[in-house]
C-alpha cells in the first residue's frame, strides 16, 4: 500500500522502517502536518497516516477524498482529532492502534506526581550549584495519601495498580467499574465524592463533549485545598484558566501536565528561539509548583516499536481485504 506519511520525525523512520521490512509497504515521509493546506500531497497514495496533531476536521477528509485516499491510519490511541463520521461519509476506514504503551504513559502520570512531590527537578539545579539546602524541597508521603484516579480503561488501571502499590487509599471513577481493581482494594465512588476526597488526582479519562472541561472552576471548588492535580490524557480536559485561578490561591497545591488545551501550536516543535505568544502557557510556566512535559508519556522504545507494528499490520489487513479489528466505526 501506499502511505502518506504525515509530520514525520527522525524516530518515526527508524521505528516504521524497520516495521515495514515486515510488510513492505511503500511509505513516503513527509514533513507537515496535515492540515487543509497540505493534505494535497497525499495524491497518489492509498492512505495517510496521523499523529495526535494533525488534523482530521471534515475539511481536510474532503481533501484527502479528492486525492484518492481510501484508509487513515492514526499513529495513536486518541481519535478525538478524526471526523469519524465525515470519513464514513467519504467511504475512507480509520484505525488505530488502541493500546501501545498503557504502562508507559502510566508511568510518566507517576513521574510527573513523585517529581513534583519530591522536585528532584529542583534537587538537581541545586546540588549542581553547591547547594545542598533543603529549604523548599519538602515533600510527603504517597504511602497513605488517598489518590483518585479518573478513567480507569487500560491507563488508569495501570496508574491505579501502581498507586496501590506505594500504599495509597485508590479511589476511581469510571463509567464501568474494573473488578480487578476493585479486588485489588480500588473504591469506585462518584465523581463528587472522588473531587472531594482525593490529595492526588489523576485524569486518564478520553476527551469527549461529555468530558471537556470537567476540571473546571466548579470541580476545582469541590476539591481539597493544595491537591495535587496531573493530566496525561487530553489538555481539554483543564479549563486552564481556572486552573490557574487555582494555582493562584493554592486550592491546587501541585499541577503537572503531559498535555496542554492549546498544545498544538506549541508540542512537538523545538520553538526555543520563538518568542512565546501563549500567556496562559507562559503564566502556567512561572508557577515553581507546575511541571509541565510536551506529551512524551507514551515516548517509549517500547511503545515506538508498537505503534509502527500496529499501525502497519492494521493497513496490511485493510489491503488484504480482512477484518482489522482497529478500525473505528462512527455509528
Ligand atoms: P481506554 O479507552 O482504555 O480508557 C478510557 C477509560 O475512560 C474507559 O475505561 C472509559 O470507560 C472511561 N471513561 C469514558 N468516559 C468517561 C467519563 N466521562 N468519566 C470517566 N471515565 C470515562 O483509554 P486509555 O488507553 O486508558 O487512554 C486514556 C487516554 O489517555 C486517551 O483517551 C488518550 O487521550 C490519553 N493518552 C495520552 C497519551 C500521552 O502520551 N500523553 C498516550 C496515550 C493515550
Amino acid at each position: 500500500m501506499k502511505i502518506a506519511f504525515f509530520n514525520t520525525k527522525r524516530y518515526d523512520r527508524r521505528f516504521f522502517d524497520a516495521a515495514n521490512a515486515q510488510h513492505g509497504h511503500d511509505i513516503t515521509y513527509l514533513d507537515p502536518r496535515l492540515e487543509v493546506n497540505s493534505a494535497v500531497i497525499a495524491a497518489g497514495h492509498d492512505a495517510a497516516c496521523l499523529f495526535v496533531n494533525d488534523d482530521g476536521s471534515a475539511a481536510v477528509i474532503e481533501v484527502l477524498a479528492e486525492q484518492g485516499i481510501k484508509h487513515l491510519a492514526l499513529r495513536s490511541a486518541g481519535f478525538n482529532h478524526v471526523d469519524l463520521k465525515a470519513a464514513e461519509q467519504a467511504v475512507i476506514t480509520v484505525c488505530r492502534v488502541p493500546a501501545y504503551s498503557p504502562h508507559g504513559v502510566a508511568e510518566h502520570a507517576i513521574a510527573l506526581m513523585m517529581t513534583l512531590n519530591r522536585m528532584t527537578h529542583r534537587a538537581f539545579n541545586r546540588v549542581r550549584e553547591s547547594n545542598f539546602a533543603l529549604e523548599g524541597l519538602l515533600g510527603f508521603e504517597m504511602h497513605g495519601r488517598t489518590a483518585g484516579v479518573v478513567g480507569t480503561g487500560k491507563i488508569g488501571a495501570a496508574a491505579a495498580r501502581i498507586l496501590a502499590g506505594f500504599g495509597c487509599r485508590v479511589l476511581a471513577y469510571d463509567v464501568y467499574e474494573n473488578d480487578e481493581l476493585k479486588a485489588l482494594g480500588v473504591e469506585y465512588v462518584t465523581l463528587d465524592e472522588l473531587f472531594a476526597q482525593s490529595e492526588i488526582i489523576t485524569l486518564h479519562c478520553p476527551l469527549m463533549p461529555e468530558t471537556e472541561h470537567l476540571i473546571n472552576a466548579d470541580t476545582l471548588a469541590q476539591m481539597q485545598d493544595g491537591v495535587m492535580l496531573i493530566n496525561t490524557s487530553r489538555g481539554k480536559l483543564i479549563h486552564t484558566d481556572s486552573v490557574i485561578d487555582a494555582l493562584k490561591t493554592g486550592r491546587v497545591g501541585h499541577l503537572g501536565l503531559d498535555v496542554y488545551e492549546e498544545e498544538d501550536e506549541l508540542f512537538f516543535e523545538d520553538h526555543s528561539g520563538d518568542i512565546l505568544q501563549d500567556d496562559e502557557f507562559a503564566r502556567l510556566l512561572t508557577f515553581p509548583n507546575v511541571l509541565i512535559t510536551g506529551h512524551q508519556a507514551f515516548f517509549t522504545r517500547h511503545a515506538l516499536e508498537e505503534i509502527a507494528s500496529v499501525t502497519l499490520t492494521n493497513l496490511t489487513q485493510l489491503e488484504r481485504g480482512k477484518p482489522c479489528p482497529n478500525t473505528l466505526a462512527s455509528w
